[in-house]
């Protein structure tokens, strides 16, 4: 099918309803489980259904949730805010379950469901591939089974999970990735091993919230350092709501560290930033920079590249008001790069739908 050539959102979040929604893509056993040990939702930790960032309030239907319908997502992302195509990334809590066959069991049902309920009802929407990281050879199992539906774009990961991301034991996710031509989409959020701050566990969400650029910066650390992109050169990463304007300070210091340190990681072989250039990408929702569009060219300048931003909503997480979905300081001659070049260089599988 061929589809206009218009934005590419590269991050929105159709919302489970609760787990009764996903008891259908369950085998009996987890479903009298589910039903036996009265397991009612998973929710995200990260966005609790209740917190004002969660969903603007005009977007809040049935029992307070909002994403929860294809067509009210539809409408705004394809309607109001103009794109041609999404990519849906379900944030559900499977991340935060211990058992490791309850978290495959989860994961499965859930990239089921957004196949049946989202992918199916609507061409335009694409999807990642949410996988159980408790255990990496399930991990691997779930990119095998979901890979050859190309509509699958992805594979999707939380900022903070149980063990830094460049770290070896998790090298055959980034392997599979890799072979199908998946980029690996690190979201926000955490799977709640360890505190969200490197000081210990916070008291109020808007801690956690903030913290969450730390994350973002010691997995990029990680995955630099223990050479992932050495490993795998054609892996490309996409960092979710991790804001852009800590990158550039970051890969300063990084950088700076890397010229004193790198007898100890030889594999990185040229400066952070440059690594960063090639392989990592950040979605433009939420925008930390303020509505001036000479700031913005700035801090777009100190990331040196055009090619690393790509064009997202983040519906309906309330990131910005009215239906301008770009944020209003980026420079319109980017526009084109932003809204469509970069997120087509990023997915491979996109440029088979615009075909
Ligand atoms: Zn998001």
């Amino acid at each position: 099918m061929t589809i206009n050539l218009h934005a590419i959102d590269c991050d929105v979040h159709p919302t489970v309803p609760g787990m009764k929604a996903l008891l259908p893509y369950l085998d009996d056993y987890w479903r009298d489980s589910v039903e036996e040990r009265g397991i009612g939702s998973l929710e995200s930790i990260s966005y609790p259904p209740n917190s004002p960032l969660t969903a603007r309030d005009e977007w809040r239907g049935t029992g307070g949730l909002a994403g929860t319908d294809v067509t009210q997502l539809s409408e705004t992302v394809f309607g109001r805010f103009g794109s041609s195509l999404a990519i849906c990334n379900c944030l559900y809590g499977v991340q935060l379950v211990f058992a490791e066959d309850m978290a495959r069991a989860f994961t499965r049902a859930l990239n089921d469901w957004i196949v049946k309920e989202w992918l199916d009802k609507d061409a335009r929407l694409r999807a990642s591939i949410v996988v159980p990281l408790q255990n990496i050879e399930y991990a691997v199992d779930e990119i095998e089974r979901c890979a050859s539906d190309r509509r699958f774009v992805q594979v999707l990961v939380l900022a903070m999970e149980e063990a830094p991301l460049g770290r070896r034991s998790n090298w055959p996710v980034y392997a599979a990735a890799e072979r199908h031509g998946l980029p690996l989409g690190v979201h926000a959020g955490s799977a709640y091993r360890h505190p969200v701050t490197s000081l210990g566990w916070p008291s109020y969400y808007i801690e956690d919230y903030a913290a969450q650029a730390q994350g973002f910066q010691s997995q990029l650390t990680s995955l630099i350092a223990e050479g992932v992109f050495a490993k795998f050169p054609s892996l490309k990463v996409v960092l979710m709501e991790s804001g852009v304007t800590w990158l550039p300070g970051f890969l300063w210091r990084f950088s700076k560290f890397w010229r004193g340190l790198r007898t100890e990681v030889p594999w990185v072989d040229r400066p952070p930033d440059e690594i960063v250039r090639d392989h990592v990408r950040l979605t433009v929702q939420p925008f930390d920079v303020p509505e001036d569009s000479e700031a913005a060219e700035r801090a777009i300048e100190h990331l040196r590249s055009d090619d690393i931003l790509l064009f997202a909503s983040d519906y309906p997480h309330w990131q910005f008001d009215g239906d301008e979905a770009m944020p209003k300081a980026i420079p319109r001659a980017l526009y084109r790069k932003i809204l469509v070049d970069n997120p087509l260089a990023t997915y491979p599988r996109l440029k088979e739908a615009v075909r």
